[in-house]
């Protein structure tokens, strides 16, 4: 792309991505990155992707005031860092979160560095070169220096889709020997069966009824696969389980079908976590009441899990990497999103270069 190459002003004269409106993605110039404060660095990223959460605003069904630079998945090299910054070096390879984090304030130290107070939700991360504040807090860097490039689609997956799976599995308690619903094929949903695996769950049922998305899940490690939705998707799962309901289930969609499918799917005093962003959802107090369930989702603490993934990655344990089932340049990033709104891809991959 040549626009990565530092210029004579020093600058990087760099392009990214910005949402207009709806349907309107465009690839165009903006600000270089700067540090702006003395905990920011600056990272050079090799590849970057789009979040199905992406899809909201650029289907309108989020809309925004005025055009926004868009990607909050990145992972790369560290270029700059500001002079308060301590534990994060020039050169060193790092993973961060969507959402920054301090690490050490009471809800960092809980585990959920995705309420920090003083988070912010990232942006901009479709780019060549991006800005991540509270670098110690938020970045972790790779053992043993860079990884091969065969690991950024993997490592850059930690960054948030992995992350949000994992934290699905986790929030459901998944644990050996349970059975496992995902409710939601997109690539969250998908990853949340390769984190059931991880979490030694016996049977894991992925509820699908797109053949490419069932085949991946099946690599994940889904066992089982359901087709059917809604009310009759219920009566599926509690005749698999012998009228019993799963242990955990997975709600990775964020509509009022998907989670009341989920509230529904589980046993008496079974878990549903939820982490798809919900849109249009309303729970009833006296259905929830009798149902048994314990709920628990919200926005990945991604941070917390952040070194256990990198490690998996690294030693080859798990390739999450897999979800991405479309790579283009990043400059042809509008072909992405319609490419995953029409559901053509899982996930889009975009590399820099
Ligand atoms: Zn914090």
């Amino acid at each position: 792309m040549g626009h990565a190459v530092a210029t004579e002003e020093n600058g990087r004269d760099m392009q990214g991505t910005v949402l207009y409106g709806p349907g309107d993605i465009r690839f165009e110039r903006r600000d270089d990155p700067e540090i702006l404060n003395p905990t920011d660095a600056i990272i050079r990223l090799p590849a970057t992707c789009i979040c199905g959460s992406d899809l909201w605003p650029y289907r309108g069904l989020q809309p925004i005031k005025e055009p926004t630079p868009m990607g909050h998945e990145y992972c790369g090299f560290v270029e700059e860092v500001g002079s308060a910054v301590k534990s994060v070096k020039p050169g060193q390879f790092v993973v961060g979160s969507f959402a920054t984090s301090d690490n050490t304030c009471p809800h960092c130290r809980y585990g959920y560095q995705s309420s920090c107070v003083q988070r912010e939700f990232m942006l901009r991360a479709q780019a060549p070169f991006l800005r991540v504040p509270l670098a110690d807090g938020t970045l972790v860097a790779t053992p043993d220096g860079a990884p091969g490039d065969g690991l950024v689609p993997s490592l850059l997956a930690c960054s948030d889709v992995l992350g949000t799976g994992w934290f699905a599995a986790d929030a459901a308690n998944v644990k050996p020997g349970a059975t496992v619903v995902i409710v939601g094929d997109g690539a969250v949903g998908l990853l949340g069966v390769l984190s059931a695996r991880q979490m030694g769950a016996e049977r894991i049922i992925a509820m699908s009824r797109h053949a490419a998305r069932q085949k991946l899940a099946r690599e994940f490690g889904a066992t089982d696969i359901v087709t059917e939705r809604g009310d009759e998707g219920v009566a599926r799962i509690n005749e698999m389980t012998k009228g019993v309901g799963a242990d955990s289930v997975l709600e990775c969609v964020g509509t009022q079908e998907s989670m009341m499918q989920a509230i529904q799917a589980a046993r008496p005093g079974g878990s549903v976590s939820y982490v798809g962003v919900p849109h249009g959802v309303e729970l009833k107090g006296q259905q929830l009441f009798y149902t048994h369930v314990h709920l628990h989702g919200g926005p990945a603490p991604v941070r917390r899990y952040l070194p256990q993934l990198i490690d998996l990655v690294i030693n080859g344990k798990i390739n999450p990497g897999k979800v991405f089932d479309l790579v283009l340049p990043l400059d042809r990033v509008a072909e992405g999103y319609k490419a995953m709104d029409e559901r053509r891809a899982i996930k889009t991959l975009l590399r820099v270069n």
